[in-house]
């Protein structure tokens, strides 16, 4: 893998699209869940996909998030959220 640093792109292509477009880099937001429980990460640098907008996450970032699913730093701070679910209909 290569990694431009200066340019803030990464120059791989997209597991899920045929870009040639580099990746670019973004802080997002994002949610976990573990046992049941969510949890919702901001600000999390993350490489994007300019074409179909798949995120990467490099392995330290990954980590980190995981980390702190185990042990929530003292910024965590709980929030309401509504839970819901479509209907499912038929394909076709
Ligand atoms: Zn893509």
């Amino acid at each position: 893998m290569r990694f431009c640093e200066h340019m803030k792109t990464r120059d791989f292509p997209c597991e899920f699209c045929d870009t040639d477009q580099p990746q670019q880099r973004k802080l997002v937001t994002l949610t976990r869940q573990r046992r049941g429980q969510w949890y919702i990460f901001e600000d999390v640098p993350a490489w994007v996909c300019p074409n179909c907008g798949h995120r990467y996450f490099d392995a330290d970032t990954a980590q980190a998030m995981e980390d702190r699913m185990i042990s929530p730093t003292v910024d965590a701070r709980p929030v309401t959220a509504l839970a819901m679910t479509l209907p499912h209909t038929p394909e076709g």
